[in-house]
């Protein structure tokens, strides 16, 4: 199936939960993201800062970029001028990066945070008591570049789809508590995001409002030899 009959099918999921698609581009070459585009889908998600950098000036302005994977203070700077939102904050240090670009741009910059739910020590991540440390900081509430529109979670990569269940309810359930204390009359706190390819019609029924495919529009990612 083409990437246009993809989406549709996709979308045509997604309608019914009110939840939007964030399309990973990561590893596929700029002639995919055009057929994406010309389909219609305007919100990509990358994981590597230069390599969003590059495809970001070779597409048309009204894409919006998403950061989804880890990100290193150092790569901040190169994102921040045209970065629509930043879905995997992990630390106040990074979360102090963003700020003072976001700034130094003259913008303000959304942000989720990403909460470890896993039941895997290689995915980043903060605790949930991290997170409430974080927000009771004096330096998280003199920032004022960022916008704190919700939370991001990856469940365990796992077959036991019991546990993928209850790991994104666990997200959901502290991201109503947090709606209901620190972010309360904050409209931006909305976004949930959660869901991979192989996991997003559990994470739509826990509530996700974002789900960030990319092996179910493209097919399987190619392994590429890195030359160097
Ligand atoms: C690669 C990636 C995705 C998409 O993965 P698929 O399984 O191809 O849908 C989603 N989120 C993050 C953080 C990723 O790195």
């Amino acid at each position: 199936m083409s990437i246009a009959e993809n989406l549709a099918l996709v979308n045509k999921d997604l309608a019914g939960f009110g939840a939007r698609l964030i399309l990973v581009t990561k590893m596929q070459p700029v002639s995919r993201l055009l057929e994406a585009y010309e389909a219609g889908q305007r919100a990509f998600g990358e994981n590597l800062a230069q390599e969003m950098t590059e495809k970001h000036t070779q597409l048309p302005p009204d894409v919006e970029w998403h950061f989804v994977g880890h990100l290193q203070s150092n790569k901040v700077k190169s994102v921040a001028p045209y970065v629509g939102m930043i879905h995997s904050v992990d630390s106040l240090n990074l979360l102090k990066e963003i700020n003072k670009q976001a700034l130094k741009n003259d913008r303000i910059i959304k942000c989720l945070f990403q909460i470890s739910i896993a039941d895997e020590e290689t995915k980043f991540g903060l605790g949930f008591d991290e997170l409430v440390l974080l927000l009771r900081s004096e330096e998280f509430k003199a920032l004022g570049n960022v916008r704190i529109c919700g939370l991001m979670g990856i469940a365990t990569n796992t077959s036991i789809l019991r546990q993928i269940k209850d790991e994104f309810y666990e997200l959901k359930t502290f991201f109503k508590s947090l709606a209901e204390s620190f972010f309360q009359g904050d409209a931006n706190f909305t976004e949930l995001s959660m869901g991979m390819s192989g996991d997003y019609k559990i994470a739509l029924e826990e509530g996700s409002t974002m789900v960030r495919l990319g092996s179910a529009i493209f097919g399987k990612r190619k392994k590429i030899l890195h030359e160097n």
